[in-house]
């Protein structure tokens, strides 16, 4: 049997790449397993998806918003049905367990909607005038063509989260996945197809973030940009951006703390550690790779965390019982065994796990064991770095005050919990943790669709994705005044 060869969509066709070279599509639990081939897309082709989304943006902003949001409406309905096969997918072409696979696509459906249910709303305000006789109000309006960059690791409900409300809201779409992820990305692109967008409002460049990436950053018919992903090419896509004078928008990267304290329920904090820590295989922007408990209790916490990653199943995602997959590719598992040779070299003292699995079909896999560090220090690279991978460090504190300082030495500002009963100390710890979203007695990760999500610090860049927040990046702002005096005078009372 042939391997299905993926394609761009562009204004409203399925249309391969000029370039013969493609990008095998490899399951991490099976290496063996080719799932596609997708392709490696030119610069021309980017431009071509940029021209196709500049020609459809006239018409698709005059489209009234409730109607764009019955298609939108339709696309879910669409993935609903379709949500079993799209879980499916993502577990084979990421490796996360199927059960966190079907926990992302609730989530995408979510998204959709809620914010199709936002296009019966996007409202302005109205604001009282100085002037007699003289009303101010204000109408949200679309940017125009925005570029969506998405990673690797929420293939489904990143872009959901992105494309949604730059529909919704009158843009339209230049949507590039990341390289490891491009069959949700085909999936998605045609669940919009299948409710009806009309051609060229949603168009998908499949290839590399250096080649097509690239274009569709610096094309000048982009007038925004949202990105997700690694810090590095955040930030200069950031530059780009805003040298061009247009919206950018960057959810980068994290190190995420749970902040343990001494009158915690500790059985609720380890199971908060072990979700945060390596579900998803440590694969999260939210991931707890960071545990700081205070100092009375830290013993008795590392060794029930240890007793409880006993009983973490590692595996193929798709079989029954599995909690944590296998490392994306084979890149990200070195990277990842590097941080905990590192971690050794530092001095941080290794309690479990810290090598690739072998043996029982693990070979087949890029495997991981769910590693544990103790007596991690601030200052340490393993307490600096995104490892993005199932290894957690516990850092040990005194007092409450110095636990907050240790989760706040970060550069990352994403999510942080705190488990305590105290609830002074909870509503103090909402104030003084730098970061863009607290838990307080449950794990770092997870978000609901209503709520706005984003980071501060080095981790985000712009205003908050998801919730009715993600308007105030997606729509510009026009204020009206109205004159109904129908006299001549002064346009201010100063
Ligand atoms: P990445 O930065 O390597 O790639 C992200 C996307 O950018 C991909 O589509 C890639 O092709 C593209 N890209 C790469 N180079 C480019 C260039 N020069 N111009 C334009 N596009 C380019 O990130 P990744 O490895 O796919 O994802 C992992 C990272 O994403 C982690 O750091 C993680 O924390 C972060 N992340 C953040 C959030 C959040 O909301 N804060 C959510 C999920 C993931």
């Amino acid at each position: 049997m042939s391997l299905l060869q993926l394609k761009n969509y562009i204004n409203g066709k399925w249309v391969g790449s000029a370039n013969p070279e493609t990008i095998p599509n490899i399951n991490p639990a099976k290496i063996d397993e080719t799932l596609c081939v997708s392709p490696q897309s030119t610069r021309e082709e980017a431009r071509a998806a940029v021209a196709a989304a500049k020609e459809a943006f006239p018409k698709w902003k005059e489209t009234p918003s409730p109607v764009r949001a019955k298609i939108l409406f339709q696309a879910w309905q669409i993935m609903q049905s379709r949500a079993a096969e799209l879980a499916e997918t993502l577990t084979k072409e990421e490796g996360k367990a199927i059960g966190d696979s079907r926990g992302e696509v609730q989530r995408a459906l979510n998204i959709l909607e809620f914010t199709a249910g936002e296009g019966r709303r996007l409202r302005g305000s109205t604001i009282p005038s100085e002037l007699p006789r003289t009303f101010i109000y204000t109408v949200r309006q679309p940017i125009g063509v925005v570029s969506l960059i998405t990673p690797w690791n929420f293939p489904v409900a990143i872009p959901i989260w992105k494309i949604a409300p730059a529909l919704v809201s009158g843009n339209t779409v230049v949507f590039k996945p990341a390289e490891l992820t491009p069959f949700c990305a085909f999936k998605i692109t045609e669940i919009f197809e299948q409710a009806g967008l009309p051609a060229g409002v949603l168009n998908l460049i499949l290839g590399k973030g250096s080649v097509v990436g690239e274009e569709i950053v610096n094309h000048p018919d982009v007038h925004a940009i949202s990105f997700t992903g690694s810090n590095d090419v955040g930030c200069a896509i950031y530059e780009k951006g805003s040298k061009r004078g247009i919206r950018v928008q960057c959810e980068m990267g994290g190190k995420n703390p749970v902040v343990v304290l001494e009158d915690a329920d500790l059985e609720l904090a380890v199971e908060g550690a072990v979700q945060g820590g390596f579900g998803s295989t440590g694969q999260r922007c939210t991931a707890a790779s960071r545990v700081v408990l205070q100092e009375s209790i830290a013993d008795r916490f590392v060794e029930m965390l240890q007793k409880r990653m006993d009983s973490i199943v590692i595996g193929n995602g798709l079989e029954s019982g599995v909690f944590m997959g296998p490392a994306v590719d084979e890149k990200q598992m070195n990277t990842v065994l590097r941080y905990i040779e590192l971690g050794k070299n530092e001095g941080a003292r290794l309690l479990k796990g810290g090598n690739r699995l072998r043996g029982s079909g693990f070979d087949r896999g890029y495997f991981i064991e769910p590693t544990l560090f103790d007596h991690v220090t601030s200052e340490m690279k393993i307490a600096q770095e995104e490892i993005f991978g199932p290894v957690v460090s516990v850092l040990r504190a005194k007092t409450f005050e110095e636990c907050v300082e240790i989760a706040n030495s970060v550069p990352f500002g994403l999510s942080a919990s705190l488990y305590s009963q105290d609830i002074a100390k909870c509503m103090r710890f909402v104030e003084v943790a730098e970061v863009g979203k607290v838990h307080l007695n449950s794990p770092t990760i997870g978000g609901e669709a209503q709520a706005p999500f984003g980071g501060t610090k080095a981790t985000g860049i712009g205003p908050r994705e998801m919730g009715t927040e993600v308007f105030e990046f997606y729509t510009e702002v026009k204020t009206v005044y109205v004159d109904y005096t129908g006299q001549k005078r002064k346009t201010s009372m100063y």
